[in-house]
């Protein structure tokens, strides 16, 4: 069996968002799954919108995902030689053609069909045989028109969608090039499908209208057509098409939001695929599970909250001195010093099981980092004449324990049984005191964390 070659083929004109990555990602994970060969191709011929900027986006993005290829990436703005190789080939025995039709010209052709009640469609003017003995209009810059077929059926059993056909008399003289031999999208992706050997076209279905005619020209080429894949479309929760709102965010706004790669995987490889009810599933068993056949043929709709829960369910299993290494810079950024503070991977262990986001650990382990100084009116209302007894006995009781989580909880549990105390009455002064608020994770885990040192100067002040 040939080996299976997919492509990654995006366009640096806008932001990579959602829809790309999911169909990038379904692209690597087909070969990756057959043991084959994942290219990365840069489709920057709109040499107007394409820029370096996004060219970087998708290959920060790729990175992010893991999403590794075997050659590229290939700029199409690399080949321009070779697509003018073809369309010379295709000019020369009239595959293609030179046409001069004016702006205003086409457009009148558009009215007059639309009057007449038909679908606007190229007429082939200038066809060789129409164009024999016909003036070449001043100043007009020609294109390079596809000579279409004009009888017969474009046929293709898609690997998602199944069988389709569009009859020839739907199509019209695609433009293939500009006036510079600058191609066009469509026969550009299929030169380089066909030079890049790929075998199999995974792609968003916003490009099934696309696939008759690229068909037609690789019959034109004499070449051997791929197989395609046209992957759902992906629908925001009001089954609306993917709004800035909801997903139809850059890839890498979810690293800025505090999303782990391996959420954005899972989630994306959910995104029209399903393996029986798996909702969470590591990478390996993805590439072992997935194949075309799963795809489902209708469209897919984001899911913020199911995102939400898989990052959640994620962070609770990463390791803890990852986790501080992404979430050190976001407390900094909240103003937090990290320098002689507890140890931020013990502080990510105790706050992370109720995290969403890494931005959630940094707001819950800020309170570490912070200057711990609460606000005269917070002790005033919790540090009493009242129970200033009993934080006298707690802080000689932590003098002279081991340091750690159980004893300190025996300390503060004979401090309460001894003054009479229920557990408020006595760790909303100690949290007010140590941590400078009354809002924190369980006491004595504070506390271990916050060290003996602090904590009995911070019980100190108030006696
Ligand atoms: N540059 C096209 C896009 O970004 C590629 C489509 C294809 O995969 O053929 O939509």
């Amino acid at each position: 069996m040939t080996q299976v070659r997919t492509r990654f083929a995006p366009s640096p004109t806008g932001m990579m968002h959602l829809g790309n990555a999911r169909a990038g990602l379904f692209s690597w994970a087909y070969a990756r799954h057959h043991g084959g060969q994942f290219i990365l191709r840069i489709e920057d011929t709109d040499l107007e919108r394409s820029t370096e900027a996004a060219i970087k986006v998708i290959l920060d993005s790729m990175a992010w995902l893991g999403l590794d290829y075997d050659e590229g990436p290939i700029r199409q703005t690399a080949r321009l030689d070779r697509y003018r190789a073809v369309l010379d080939e295709m000019l020369a025995d009239g595959r293609a053609y030179k046409c001069y039709a004016s702006r205003e010209e086409l457009e009148a052709l558009r009215e007059e069909q639309r009057a007449r009640g038909l679908k606007p469609r190229y007429d082939g003017r200038w066809r060789p045989e129409n164009a024999q003995g016909k003036a070449i209009p001043e100043g007009v810059k020609p294109v390079i028109r596809f000579r279409n077929p004009d009888n017969g059926d474009v046929s293709w059993t898609d690997l998602v969608k199944g069988e389709i056909s569009i009859s020839n008399t739907e199509l019209d003289d695609l433009v293939i090039a500009r006036a510079d031999f600058v191609p066009t999208y469509n026969f550009a992706v299929v030169v380089d499908d066909l030079d890049m050997a790929i075998t199999h076209v995974v792609r968003g279905d916003d490009h099934v209208n696309n696939t008759p005619r690229q068909i037609n020209i690789y019959r034109a080429l004499k070449a051997p057509v791929p197989q395609f894949a046209h992957l759902p479309t992906i629908l925001g929760p009001d089954g609306e098409k993917l709004s800035k709102r909801h997903g139809a965010v850059s890839v890498m706004q979810y690293p800025a939001d505090g999303y782990l790669p391996e959420a954005l995987f899972n989630y994306l490889a959910r995104l029209g695929w399903s393996h029986g009810d798996a909702e969470k599933f590591p990478r390996e068993k993805f590439l072992e599970w997935f194949d075309l056949a799963q795809v489902s043929r209708s469209a897919a709709q984001f899911d913020q909250a199911k995102l939400a829960w898989l990052n959640h369910e994620y962070i609770k299993e990463a390791d803890n001195d990852r986790l501080a290494g992404l979430v050190a810079p976001l407390i900094e950024a909240l103003g937090g010093k990290l320098e002689g503070a507890p140890d931020l991977a013990r502080v990510v262990a105790l706050v992370k099981d109720r995290a969403h986001t890494l931005h959630d650990i940094a707001n819950a382990a800020l309170l570490f980092y912070a200057n711990g100084k609460a606000d005269p009116a917070l002790l005033a209302q919790h540090v009493t004449d009242a129970v200033k007894p009993a934080l006298a006995t707690l802080r000689e009781k932590l003098g002279a324990v081991a340091w750690e989580k159980p004893a300190i909880a025996a300390a503060v549990k004979e401090t309460l049984t001894q003054h009479g105390l229920k557990m408020p009455q006595l760790a909303m002064p100690v949290r007010a005191l140590v941590a400078g608020q009354t809002q924190t994770p369980s006491l004595d885990a504070v506390l271990e964390l916050f060290g003996r040192e602090r904590v009995l100067s911070a019980l100190g002040t108030s006696l």
